[in-house]
């Protein structure tokens, strides 16, 4: 059992533009996923801790908001010059909570940055349109308009990427701004917002506060929030798009995913093996973007399945800052006991495991949440493995007929966060980018991830709402249109 931390080792909320205590009477560790050592103590947030945060936030919202857009994206370019002189002790911080490699928190960062990036282009992105002589001598103007104090609950997958699809449209569009991040990993966020606090935003107009179902819940609750946006399991997304809708709010909330690649014969076979492999071990399979079913035309499969297992087999697990290390360890020992079980399911329902890296030992690292890569050939759609999100390091194998049959095993899937295709020809190609159901589709890419300047997000029982997460989609999120009529009988 890990010792908790004094109080100056805890983590605060930013509030009004200081740090203070939650005030809850419960938190929780948080500890080094590799090595079960205790980094620090979160306390929780109270109603009262949101609310204190609601009416700062309203209260700058009143001067932020009349700001011209140029003034208010200047922060924004300070903040990334800090992000990008201190991406190297963020990607380290980012690694010793969550556990992923050094080489994924600076990339994580990086995609990060990019939306800092994207929002400073607010003064195109927020443009919304003009007609002249909509009517006879009437003019007509479109203006998106900032509506208040608005907040995002995070998921710890991505502690230092997923707050910034948010936080730099929200206030570059004129909001103010609530991070409610993990309570598993919350150093990262910690030491963002001392980056933001030199920034130089006025206060109160981004705050931190840390906590846990409570916290959410009343900021879901709260009349001065105008809107949410979640990113988290599928379950709670569908829970927070329920309660948020129900107090009025605006609510976007990103779930879960199970995702597929399909493999045709006409593929770059060992390239399409390696892109597979990196999907689904990639942060230690503890994405939503994960590809961890791999539908493959059954001429090639026997070839693809032995590409892929020594591929797999090759992965060096370890502590996310040994250089060595493609895999790292999972976030918690519970979600690496969860992990286990869906491997030991897909032992019982009858899948083969060729790959079995259960019996993992890192030296050094005896008290680390570590499983090797796992992977099972001739997996079937029924199977548990194949349906539900595992978040860990295990790939399924599954031969399909041809890639139509292939398109139709992910389309039947609950989930729709993103697909790939591996192919030579451009009809296949094309017919997947009409036929596939899910949000993001790549065509000879392993993980369909797009850039900053597109949205983000994905369909069926992979998201909730209607706006998604970055770029346009989530500064209409953030603003209300009013349109202008105008006649001037003299004119
Ligand atoms: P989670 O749902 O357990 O937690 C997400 C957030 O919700 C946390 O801030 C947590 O404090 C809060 N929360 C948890 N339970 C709650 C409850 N009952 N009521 C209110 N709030 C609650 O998710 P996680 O384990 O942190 O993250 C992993 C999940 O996130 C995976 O399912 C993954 O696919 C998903 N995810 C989705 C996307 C996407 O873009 N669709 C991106 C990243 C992660």
């Amino acid at each position: 059992m890990s010792e908790t931390k004094t109080d100056q080792d805890s983590v605060g909320n930013y509030i009004d533009g200081q740090w203070t205590d939650a005030t809850g009477s419960d938190g929780m560790d948080v500890v080094d996923p590799a090595t079960g050592e205790t980094l620090s103590y979160v306390g929780f947030s109270t109603e009262n801790d949101v609310d204190d945060a609601v009416r700062q936030g309203q209260k700058a919202f009143e001067s932020w908001s009349q700001r011209s857009i140029e003034e208010r994206i200047q922060p924004l370019f300070e903040l990334k010059t800090l992000l990008e002189e201190n991406i190297d002790e963020l990607a380290e911080l980012l690694v010793r909570e969550h556990g992923k490699t050094f080489g994924e928190a600076k990339g994580e960062l990086r995609r990060g940055i990019e939306n800092v990036e994207t929002a400073c282009g607010m003064p195109t992105l927020m443009q919304a349109g003009h007609v002249e002589n909509a009517a006879p001598n009437i003019d007509e103007t479109a203006v998106r308009k900032p509506l208040g104090v608005f907040a995002a609950v995070t998921p710890f997958n991505f502690p230092g990427m997923i707050p910034l699809w948010f936080l730099p449209y929200a206030v570059a569009s004129g909001n103010s701004f609530i991070l409610k991040p993990s309570e598993r990993d919350p150093l990262t966020a910690k030491r963002l917002f001392e980056l933001i606090d030199e920034a130089g935003f006025p206060d109160g107009v981004v705050q931190l506060v840390n906590g846990s179902v409570d916290t959410v819940n009343a900021i879901l609750d709260h009349d001065g929030i105008e809107g949410v946006s979640f990113v988290g399991s599928t379950p709670v997304a569908k829970t927070i798009y329920e309660r948020a809708a129900a107090n009025g709010k605006r609510v976007q909330a990103q779930g879960g995913a199970k995702n597929h690649i399909v493999v045709s014969e006409t593929a770059d076979l060992e390239f399409a093996a390696r892109k597979s492999v990196s999907s689904a071990l990639a942060c230690g399979g503890e994405r939503c973007l994960a590809n961890d079913v791999i539908c493959v035309e059954e001429s090639v499969y026997e070839e693809f399945v032995d590409l892929v297992v020594d591929i797999a087999g090759d992965q060096t697990v370890g502590h996310g800052l040994d250089g060595e290390t493609d895999v790292g360890a999972l976030i918690t020992p519970e979600h690496e006991e969860r992990v286990r079980n869906y491997v030991e399911t897909g032992v019982q329902e009858g899948a083969t495991l060729v790959l079995d890296g259960r019996d993992i030992e890192v030296d050094g690292y005896e008290d680390g949440n570590f499983l090797g890569p796992c992977v099972f050939r001739d997996v079937t759609e029924d199977m548990v493995i194949s349906r539900e999100e595992i978040f860990g390091p295990v790939l399924g194998l599954m031969p399909v007929a041809d890639v139509d049959e292939g398109i139709d095993v992910m389309n039947a899937s609950d989930f729709g966060n993103a697909a790939s295709l591996f192919t030579g020809s451009g009809a296949e190609a094309r017919n997947f980018r009409h036929d596939a159901r899910a949000g993001n589709l790549a065509v000879n890419a392993g993980t369909a991830a797009p850039m900053a300047f597109f949205h983000f997000g994905g369909q069926k029982d992979s998201f909730f709402g209607d706006l998604h997460a970055q770029a346009e989609d989530v500064v209409r999120f953030y603003t209300d249109e009013t349109v202008y009529i105008e006649r001037w009988p003299d004119a």
